[in-house]
């Protein structure tokens, strides 16, 4: 079974990154931005919005973290991205997730420019991605889609099932494997036989939020098995596909942690570097 290296080749990716940064700025004499919005002080966002500012620095992006206490009024945020949409210096925009109660979060993502936007959640980026246009695509889909591109670079007519629905992963998930012209089965929790629909696949990505969901035997053998899952349990961190029994049967599984975590990250880098550089044209 190969175990898939998620911090290895987020390291490359970054690696990769770095390079074409600097050629950006030898060639536009500027280098991407990333401005990340951070609302409270929930640990788990401020950890989150962490890493990435490190991460951006790492390649050499210019990156600013604005920082709001949780009684900020939405009027307040909303014209903060309104400065910041006309703002040259900045390529990307990422307002850190979840918000405040009082703060409309649709209001919030509809609010930075679609050109900016590096998660993909707004509209205007779904409805593209799901047209088979050129968008922004949100992080982690797009980390477990480099993922399994390296495993297998020809996806077309293989069957995927994708476990989860959510816009943030299951349903950008689907598209992109679609545009690889697989044959996609989306999955949820109102699924009937979700085993029988897993055994049908060539890929499965599961990205539910239950600890080890996907058993052993609900996976064909050779597939390749990617987990977007992090649960924190009494016996620590897991995903949603039981690692040691799916192993057994997997072509290719990534492990969590070290899986598709790591790629999130570097491909909110690359989001923004590709907002960068649609904007130069
Ligand atoms: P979500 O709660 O928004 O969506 C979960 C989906 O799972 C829903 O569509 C639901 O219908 C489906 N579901 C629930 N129970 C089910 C069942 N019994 N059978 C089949 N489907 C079922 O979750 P999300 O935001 O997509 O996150 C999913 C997991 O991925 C979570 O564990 C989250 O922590 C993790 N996550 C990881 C990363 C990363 O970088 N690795 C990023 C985001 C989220």
């Amino acid at each position: 079974m190969i175990l898939i290296d998620g911090k290895k080749a987020a390291a490359e990716l970054r690696a990769e990154l770095k390079e074409e940064v600097a050629e950006l700025k030898s060639k536009h004499n500027k280098v991407p931005g990333l401005t990340v919005i951070l609302i409270g002080d929930l640990t788990p966002s401020q950890i989150y919005v962490r890493n990435k500012e490190k991460s951006a620095n790492e390649v050499g992006l210019k990156s600013e973290v604005i920082k709001y206490p949780d009684s900020i009024e939405e009027k307040t945020v909303l014209e903060k991205i309104q400065e910041l949409n006309s703002d040259e210096t900045v390529s990307g925009i990422l307002v850190q997730l979840p918000l405040p109660k009082h703060i409309d979060k649709q209001k919030v993502i509809e609010a930075i420019h679609p050109s900016k936007d590096v998660d993909g959640f707004h509209p205007m980026n779904v409805g593209n991605l799901s047209s088979g246009y050129e968008s922004s695509i949100p992080c982690t889909p797009l980390g477990c889609y480099l993922l399994i591109k390296k495993i297998e670079p020809n996806l077309s007519g293989k069957k995927a099932v994708v476990v989860g629905r959510s816009n943030l992963n299951g349903k950008p998930m689907t598209q992109l494997l679609l545009k690889e012209n697989c044959t996609v089965t989306i999955t949820h929790s109102k699924t009937k036989d979700l085993k029988a629909e897993c055994l049908e696949a060539d890929i499965i990505v599961a990205a539910v939020g239950i600890p080890e969901l996907v058993r052993g035997d609900w996976v064909k053998k050779d597939a390749i098995v990617i987990d977007v899952g992090i649960n924190k349990t009494d016996n620590g961190i897991v995903g949603d596909v039981h690692f040691d029994e799916v192993s057994k049967n997997a072509k290719a599984l990534t492990p969590v942690p070290g899986g598709v975590g790591p790629m999130t990250i570097a491909c909110l880098l690359k989001n923004t570097i590709d907002c960068f550089k649609r904007s130069q044209i």
